[in-house]
């Protein structure tokens, strides 16, 4: 990749130092590193093009490696949680409680009541979570702070994951939520705003403009509906970073004059109210590598097997399994020059043959004890892949 820096000898470079010392350093392969510096730059980058009425949140499911987050919190204004175990690792940051949300579709009585006692927003997804947390402000004597996370009728198309539209299991539907908002009131919890995700890992910035235009659009006519100010206006995000052959960086400077427009008009409908977009994979994913040791090479009717110690059991998002269609190389290297070069396939140990990190691809001719490195690695790394699956060590997480 050629945000990689290599020296004249090959190694990729990562915070000034050659992967290879990295490896000798964390002592085993295979690992995940991250470079905190490509992180606050990516945040900066967006910070710095944007009015500052616009919060960047970051969605803690891209990565919920503790040390990632702690760092991660210290640049964006708020953490976006999915459940009880994220909602600790954010509460162990340095980011107060205020500027946390919590969505998920099946939360339960015991995370509910401790999102309220930590007093971060809870985006509420159903009429029930509305009952059971009457009851918990009511037994704890704890105010819950609520958004409303909205299933528009539109989609965000073009998208890796669609996450709104048509029926679905997020949020609650447009045309249910003035009465969820009526729901609220009775219920004496606070409302504070609405929260609309459409869809994930998008590289076409007109269909993403086009939505949060959309999103906001119906935010504001659904604001009527409340007896209490609207303070956040949640819009998402769905920035997608390009993993494949001939997939273009998202043009990101089309979606940030957009958001200051929206802002602007967002500034003379609700003048106390911020408007959020909230990113997983933009934020970290690029900066992130996965990194292997070659363990044997094989040939078998003429076609060349890399066996590494490392594979889909860690990296189920390489392997091709995790929510692809047609199975696409992510972009990969051998860490020493390019040499002699050969047409390969790079699997992984566990006895499976979807246990596929690169399949046919051109490249340096390697040995036993060179490292393989998969690029695009800092998201849907290791929290999303089955670790246990064939009883193979799991894989460490360094932030360098
Ligand atoms: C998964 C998710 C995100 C992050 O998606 P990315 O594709 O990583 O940007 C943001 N918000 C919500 C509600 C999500 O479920």
């Amino acid at each position: 990749m050629k945000d990689w820096p290599r020296r004249e000898d090959g190694e990729f470079i990562l915070a000034d130092i050659p992967l290879s010392r990295h490896i000798t350093r964390a002592g085993k392969t295979p690992c995940y590193l991250y470079d905190r510096s490509k992180i606050s730059a990516r945040v900066h980058s967006l910070r710095s093009a944007l009015n500052e009425r616009i919060h960047i949140h970051y969605a803690i499911k891209a990565n919920p490696m503790p040390a990632l987050v702690c760092h991660i919190a210290q640049h964006v204004d708020g953490l976006d949680v999915a459940s009880a175990g994220e909602l600790q690792v954010a509460m162990n940051t340095s980011m107060p409680a205020a500027n946390i949300s919590f969505a998920g579709p099946g939360k339960t009585e015991a995370e509910l009541r401790q999102a309220t006692a930590a007093g971060v927003l809870i985006n509420v997804e159903s009429f029930r979570e509305i009952r059971l947390l009457s009851g918990i402000c009511q037994s704890t004597g704890y105010p819950s702070r609520v958004a409303v996370r909205v299933n528009p009728a539109f989609d965000l198309r073009a998208s890796g994951m669609k996450m709104g539209g048509g029926p679905k299991q997020f949020g609650v539907d447009s045309e249910q939520v003035p009465s969820l908002l009526k729901e609220i009131d009775n219920a004496g919890l606070v409302f504070e705003g609405f929260h609309l995700f459409t869809g994930s890992q998008n590289l076409k910035a007109e269909l993403i403009t086009d939505s949060q235009n959309k999103c906001y659009a119906l935010a504001r006519e659904l604001a009527d509906f409340s007896s209490q100010p609207v303070k956040s206006i949640n819009i998402g995000g769905g920035f997608g970073i390009p993993y494949f052959k001939g997939e273009q960086p998202l043009d990101v400077n089309t979606i940030i004059d957009n958001l200051n427009q929206l802002s602007e008009q967002q500034q003379l409908d609700f003048p106390d109210a911020e408007l959020i977009v909230e990113l997983g994979r933009y934020l970290v994913g690029e900066a992130g590598i996965y990194v292997s040791r070659i363990l044997d090479r094989k040939v078998s009717r003429g076609h060349v097997f890399l066996v590494t110690d490392g594979g889909m059991h860690h990296h189920l998002a390489a392997s091709g399994n995790f929510g692809q269609v047609v199975r696409k190389n992510y972009p990969v290297a051998i860490n020493k020059p390019s040499a002699q070069h050969e047409t390969v396939t790079v699997v992984g140990p566990l006895c499976t043959p979807l246990d596929l990190l690169a399949d046919r691809v051109e490249l340096p001719q390697a040995e036993p004890g060179d490292l393989f490195v998969v690029f695009q690695s800092g998201a849907y790394g290791r929290s999303s892949s089955p670790r246990e699956f064939l009883g193979h060590p799991d894989v460490m997480e360094i932030l360098v």
